[in-house]
């Protein structure tokens, strides 16, 4: 059933309107957004539909495809209201508590954005409500403060730590473009990625592993850049280069902190260089860029999986350009840069791969650089 249908059998009347947010697949940039450097997400088609109508002042009730009960909350603090309607009441504390007069809402929630495969059906939802809202309530909201304030929802409403890349993709991401984002100065740069122009596609392998210590491992890796920033004496680990590795390595005792370090200050170089080759209209030659991020997150970083790992290397034995995990560790994403031509044989490369080391099966499709958050 789609949104408004939900909307119209839950609350007997029709929505004032509809908006869409898009999930997103990072193309290069992974752990890099909390050390405020650089990613590179393009939005997916795949997208959450928000229904939304009016409601008395103060009140808010929202239900979801995906849920079998209707929230409904007046005004919260953070944490008070939990489970997936959280990320609906953060974003209508985080509005309120920048000031804004948020309009009571009826919403509905549909999606086609998998939950909980590094596609960020959580900031797709936010971003649908959020845009919704701003609209609904004729709020002066420029476009370039909606990914903080629907980030402040996730991070200190729900209480996941994530960076800026999510809500920003989901936001601010165009059709046909891919998104080079500097999340220290929130700049951006909308980097051409049209790649069914020259035969090329992305192929999206989601490996359907089941998530585990994600919170955790994530929390443990960000302790850890920021410990390593702390020692080595720079805001973030952004401000450490390339040329300046082997010295800041040589300042850390720790082994694993250093293998932490190098694949942030590595990754981001990864980012500038895929952003160069792009916009020299070189697309076949990130993939080397691809791999080398993948090899950087399984070794250094140490957040993929053997059913991430089959991926990327079935998928380069099948031909692809370059292929990595996408988004942030512990099962996802794979996505990997082919020649359109060859998508069924990597598909079934990797389906065969997976099959053989008797992993539940992989689920593949060609990714295209979608649209961001909008009313429809
Ligand atoms: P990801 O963002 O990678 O998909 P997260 O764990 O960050 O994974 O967010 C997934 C959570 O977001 C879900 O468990 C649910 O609570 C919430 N969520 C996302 N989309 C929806 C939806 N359409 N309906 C209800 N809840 C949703
Ligand atoms: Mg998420």
């Amino acid at each position: 059933m789609s949104a408004a249908d939900v909307f119209r059998q839950r609350y007997g009347t029709e929505p004032a309107g509809l908006w869409a947010a898009p999930g997103r697949v990072n193309l290069i940039g992974e752990h890099t957004d909390y050390n405020e450097g650089y990613v590179l997400p393009f939005a997916l088609p795949q997208r959450t539909i928000a229904a939304v109508g009016p409601a008395p002042a103060g009140e808010w009730t929202v239900c979801s495809t995906f849920a079998d009960e209707p929230v409904s909350f007046g005004v919260t603090e953070p944490g008070e209201v939990s489970g997936w309607a959280g990320y609906v009441a953060g974003i209508v504390w985080s509005l309120r508590d920048a000031g804004f007069e948020v309009p009571g809402a009826r919403i509905a929630i549909d999606s086609d954005v998998p939950l909980g495969s590094g596609l960020s059906s959580s900031a797709a939802l936010e971003s649908s409500v959020l845009t919704a809202l701003i609209d609904l309530g004729g709020l002066d909201v420029p476009l370039e403060r909606r990914p903080a304030l629907a980030q402040r929802a996730e991070n200190v409403y729900v209480g996941a730590p994530t960076g800026i890349l999510d809500q920003s993709a989901s936001i601010r991401c165009q059709e046909g473009r891919a998104l080079f984002l500097d999340c220290r100065t929130y700049e951006i740069d909308q980097i051409p990625f049209d790649l069914a122009a020259e035969g090329l596609a992305i192929l999206v392998i989601n490996s359907n592993a089941p998530h585990q210590h994600v919170d955790g491992e994530y929390g443990a890796r960000r302790k850890s850049c920021e410990e390593a920033a702390h020692i080595l004496g720079v805001p973030a680990l952004r401000d450490v280069t390339p040329d300046d590795l082997a010295e800041a390595l040589a300042k850390l005792d720790d082994d694993v902190m250093r293998r932490r370090v190098r694949h942030i200050v590595t990754e981001d170089q990864r980012v500038l260089d895929t952003v160069e080759l792009l916009r020299a209209g070189r697309t076949r030659d990130i993939g080397p860029l691809l791999t080398a991020s993948h090899a950087s997150m399984r070794d250094d970083f140490e957040i993929t999986v053997p059913q991430v790992d089959i991926a990327v290397e079935s998928a380069l034995a099948a031909g692809a350009y370059g292929a990595r995990m996408t988004g942030g560790g512990f099962g996802g994403c794979v996505l990997a840069l082919i020649d359109t031509a060859r998508a069924d044989e990597t598909v079934a490369a990797v389906e065969a791969a997976y099959a053989e080391a008797t992993f539940t099966a992989p689920t593949c499709w060609i990714a295209t650089a979608g649209p961001g958050a909008t009313r429809l």
